[in-house]
């Protein structure tokens, strides 16, 4: 029944149709078109869907350019990121090669250090032991380059290199921190070393100065002190010690310094004084002949004159005076 129904319905509407006229403005026939209206429908149908599918064609292409310009955009970022490390990376590989360079360098430069100071605490001992070596080998004046291994014209950048990262970072940190106390330590070690090099050159300097030993090798006849005179028999006292020895016997200097002089005095007769610095001053007296001249630079154990009995003396001796600014004191203990 209702089958029928719709089949005559659908017969109707096919039947039915679209009627578009044209007419004409001037005299002319009315033109006329019959479109089957389910034509119309269909057609309208399709315009839709075709629209509807551009439109959502154009919204899903829109979406998808958004999403690869998107996707770009992170990959850039990402690219730039990765070369950004990279160049960080190479800036911090080149510091660290510097780094160790500097290492490397400041670790020779404290060897040589070292070595010096090894060299310079041989050389004081030889000073102490009396060698003669050169005073002006070594100097403090030296001291300042070994501070910090800094080439000519090339700054130290700590603080502009970028810091090293990680277990290597650390390690170089540590190791730049015990280089510096190292160079410290080794720059107060030579600080001392040639504070006491100048003690010990001084020491020595003194030492050598000072009289030590016989100027000639014979019998002490008379001590120093309250004496009955030999010729005047009056007592008095005496101002150095007699050492008597045969004539020609050769007299030496006790210490280095300089003849004050060479000459003859009464009583002394032919006599040589050397003055040692320190306040210190030697007297060799009667000889019968001098070799020194006055202003003479003259050292220990070398022969300055020859034993004699010239001026107030009953036989060939030499009277050896040790004056201590100026005043005679006991030869025994300088001997
Ligand atoms: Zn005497």
């Amino acid at each position: 029944m209702w089958r029928r129904l719709l089949r005559r319905k659908l017969a109707r509407r096919r039947r039915s149709t679209l009627t578009i006229m044209a007419i004409p403005t001037t005299d002319g026939s009315i033109r006329s078109i019959s479109i089957p209206l389910l034509l119309v429908y269909m057609g309208s149908a399709v315009a839709v869907a075709v629209v509807a599918f551009l439109v959502l064609s154009y919204f899903g292409m829109t979406a998808t350019v958004a999403r690869f310009y998107h996707q770009q955009i992170v990959k850039d970022a990402h690219i730039d990121k990765l070369a950004k490390e990279n160049a960080d990376l190479q800036r911090i590989n080149a510091s660290n090669k510097k780094q160790l360079e500097d290492f490397a360098q400041r670790t020779a430069e404290l060897e040589k250090e070292l070595a010096r100071l090894d060299a310079m605490s041989k050389e004081i001992m030889g000073i102490i032991k009396g060698k003669k070596v050169s005073v002006t080998s070594t100097s403090v004046a030296s001291r300042g380059d070994y501070q910090r291994g800094t080439a000519p014209g090339e700054e130290r950048g700590e603080e502009d290199a970028p810091s090293s990262s990680g277990d290597d970072g650390a390690l170089a940190l540590e190791t730049q921190s015990r280089l510096d106390e190292l160079a410290r330590t080794t720059a107060g070690v030579a600080g001392d070393l040639s504070a006491l090099k100048r003690s010990a050159v001084s020491y020595r300097d003194r030492l050598d100065h000072t009289p030590q030993g016989w100027p000639t090798r014979g019998r002490v006849t008379s001590s120093f002190g309250r004496r009955r005179h030999p010729i005047t028999g009056r007592i008095q006292g005496h101002d150095g010690i007699d050492i008597a020895a045969p004539t020609g016997t050769p007299i030496v200097a006790t210490a280095d310094g300089i003849v004050r002089l060479s000459g003859t005095q009464a009583g002394y007769g032919q006599l040589v004084i050397i003055d040692h610095g320190y306040g210190l001053e030697t007297v060799y007296a009667h000889n019968s002949r001098n070799v020194v001249r006055s202003g003479q630079r003259v050292k220990r154990g070398q022969v300055i004159a020859y034993v004699g009995s010239t001026g107030t003396s009953t036989g060939p001796h030499v009277h050896y005076e040790v004056r201590v600014s100026g005043r005679p004191v006991n030869p025994r203990n300088y001997m």
